[in-house]
């Protein structure tokens, strides 16, 4: 597993040196290692190197994956999450990134209360109004937003977008920056139970200049793991 120590020293470099361009201090970005079809031998070869928070999109496996690894990692469910699977992540995900209706926002803090725990999610905004993506339009994201902020045992956390997959990641700037303005324009509304410290912004192809333009998480998998074999399955 040599590889992954190198990637991601790698990544770490990049990240150092996006956030020195951006003169901001490395601790206020945070690596999600994304470990989406990729085996829990890579992921302790990540542990190893120190990386204690991974990223998953899909229910099952955040939580096959959570049973044969140590409690104290930190999981993040990073994909799109249907309401009946709600039970199966609030008490697995420190962070959820992926809400984008109030039904949704809803069956999580229903989910919450009968447990008898606080779910921290992020409000998914489609920028980039892709078609083929989940995520809200720019525009309706304060409404959900007021929405969901009166609901008990949830709290929204900040924004998360997913760009659109380029070799140019210049490309995707505007998309950022637009992201960022909004989470600005939302945090200055001050709604109560509603902060903006996160934003969930940046992959493989783009991290460093979602960091310049002020992601707080970014979200690595090929970058770490290598490409990922969607055939084998
Ligand atoms: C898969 C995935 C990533 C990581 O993508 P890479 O390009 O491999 O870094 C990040 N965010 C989300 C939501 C994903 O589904």
């Amino acid at each position: 597993m040599e590889f992954i120590k190198q990637n991601l020293a790698e990544v770490e470099e990049r990240i150092c040196a996006a956030c020195e361009r951006a003169g901001r201090d490395r601790s206020e970005v945070t690596l999600i290692a994304v470990s989406k079809t990729k085996p829990v031998e890579m992921m302790e070869a990540c542990m190893e190197c120190g990386v204690v928070t991974f990223g998953e999109n899909k229910v099952q496996e955040l939580c096959s994956k959570y049973e044969v690894l140590p409690k104290d990692l930190h999981w993040h469910l990073i994909g799109h999450l249907q309401r009946n699977k709600v039970k199966y992540v609030t008490d697995k995900a420190e962070l959820i990134h992926s809400v984008d209706s109030l039904r949704l926002a809803e069956a999580i803090s229903e989910d919450a209360v009968k447990k008898g725990i606080h779910a921290d999610i992020l409000i998914e905004v489609n920028v980039a109004e892709e078609d083929s993506k989940f995520g809200l339009k720019t525009e309706e994201t304060e409404d959900l937003i007021r929405q969901i902020s009166v609901l008990p045992n949830i709290s929204v956390k900040g924004l998360m977008t997913i760009a659109p997959y380029t070799d140019v990641p210049e490309e995707n700037r505007t998309i950022f920056r637009t992201l960022k303005q909004l989470s600005v324009d939302i945090d200055s509304k001050n709604i109560d139970n509603v902060s903006m410290n996160v934003l969930s912004m940046g992959m493989t192809g783009d991290y460093e200049v979602a960091i310049e333009e002020g992601a707080t998480m970014v979200r690595v998998g090929t970058g770490i793991f290598g490409e990922r074999d969607y055939t084998k399955k």
